[in-house]
């Protein structure tokens, strides 16, 4: 997976990094690319806070900048997810309708437009973006078209462009891991699970999809999980 062209005139990029297993492989992408990366995490009051631990921790081990944005106040604005409200957190699979409870209302344009106005502050040209082929059943701004127009806003939206650059788009969580093996990665620095107990509940749509990618990459996940 390499880069684009407009890439190579400017290092500095912007990486939305939750602390998830998708977005902590992007992060040492664009490290591999060379890039000085500006990590950004967003606190929207997620009650996975444990993916935000992990992503502090990567990046101070890492010598990257790191920003960590509470903009849980808009919570106010977007309610009926249970990764934010008090509605139980679904079991099953990811692609089962009773996961669309963990829909954030516009929540990825939200967020890139926000990592959109932070990569203008800084002078990066783009920003690293960790949408995978698994999301696109169920969060529709994850999918190809979405990315593809908000790409092409952020050329416009501000005297500097800005390049969305989703390197997994196309791909499934499972070559995102297999990609992730091959450079080295420790995956015992990701949090992935959607329930923030000590350890992984092996339950949530996030567990069984982590757990499906370790399973078809045929490595075992070092991650501890519930009994
Ligand atoms: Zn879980």
């Amino acid at each position: 997976m390499s880069s684009n062209i407009s890439s190579k005139t400017n290092k500095k990029v912007v990486v939305i990094y939750s602390g998830g297993m998708d977005s902590f492989t992007v992060l040492n992408r664009a490290l591999k690319d060379d890039k000085e990366v500006f990590a950004l995490t967003f606190d929207y009051g997620q009650r996975h806070v444990k993916e935000i631990e992990f992503a502090s921790a990567v990046c101070k081990s890492l010598n990257v900048k790191h920003k960590v944005i509470d903009i849980s106040a808009i919570n106010q604005l977007l309610a009926g997810s249970s990764l934010t409200d008090n509605i139980e957190i679904p079991e099953g699979h990811y692609e089962a309708e009773s996961m669309k409870s963990t829909v954030v209302p516009n929540r990825n344009m939200i967020l890139l437009s926000l990592a959109v106005g932070y990569a203008v502050s800084v002078g990066a040209g783009q920003v690293y973006y960790g949408a995978h082929s698994g999301d696109h059943a169920i969060y529709p701004d994850c999918r190809p078209e979405f990315v593809k127009k908000m790409n092409d806003v952020c050329q416009i939206a501000n005297y500097e462009a800005v390049e969305i650059f989703s390197p997994y788009l196309e791909v499934s969580k499972t070559d995102i891991l297999t990609d992730g093996i091959k450079m080295g990665l420790d995956y015992s620095k990701t949090w992935t699970c959607y329930n923030g107990r000590e350890k992984a509940c092996g339950k949530c749509g996030a567990c069984q999809e982590r757990m499906e990618a370790f399973n078809d990459n045929n490595v075992e996940d070092p991650l501890e999980y519930e009994a």
